[in-house]
């Protein structure tokens, strides 16, 4: 896509710290550095989200993410562990509309990143759950 910043790394027309790449990702660090280290894996393809990936597409990408994620981890004896985030949607916090997965190195638990989600388990009853379970599940097949 002619306006896509990871479609210009892509093709090279900006420049990025690659780390590598080959004919289906690019994955270069995160000019942000959340944690030192901290990479983008992107399909070369332009598609904007998750809810885009054909299964193979998501099957060529998601094999190539661990093998990227261990060079990584490799690459600083300091790193313990990784954080490996998606967002989709800009009220998922997706600020560039290219899919991209952040391989985010954790170091301590109070390093730069964090993430925390609400323990809202007491306000759901079994009920509640069964109806979002059978509303995910009758769209399986969408
Ligand atoms: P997200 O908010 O999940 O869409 O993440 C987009 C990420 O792209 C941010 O963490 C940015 O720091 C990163 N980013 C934006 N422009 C560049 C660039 N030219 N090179 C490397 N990373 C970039
Ligand atoms: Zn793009």
């Amino acid at each position: 896509m002619k306006d896509c910043i990871f479609c210009k790394i892509v093709r090279n027309e900006i420049p990025s710290y690659t780390v590598y790449e080959d004919d289906v990702v690019k994955a270069f660090l995160d000019i942000s550095q959340g944690t030192p280290g901290h990479t983008l894996v992107i399909p070369k393809k332009h598609i904007a989200n998750i809810f885009e990936y054909d299964p193979q597409l998501a099957a060529e990408v998601f094999s190539r993410i661990p093998k990227i994620a261990r060079a990584v981890k490799a690459s600083n004896p300091d790193i313990k562990g990784m954080n490996i985030l998606n967002n989709n949607g800009q009220v998922a916090y997706q600020s560039v509309f290219h899919s991209h997965f952040h391989l985010v190195p954790r170091y301590t638990t109070h390093d730069d990143f964090s993430m925390t989600f609400k323990d809202n388990s007491n306000k759901y009853t079994a009920e509640d759950l069964k109806q979002i379970q059978n509303s995910i599940v009758d769209h399986m097949g969408d």
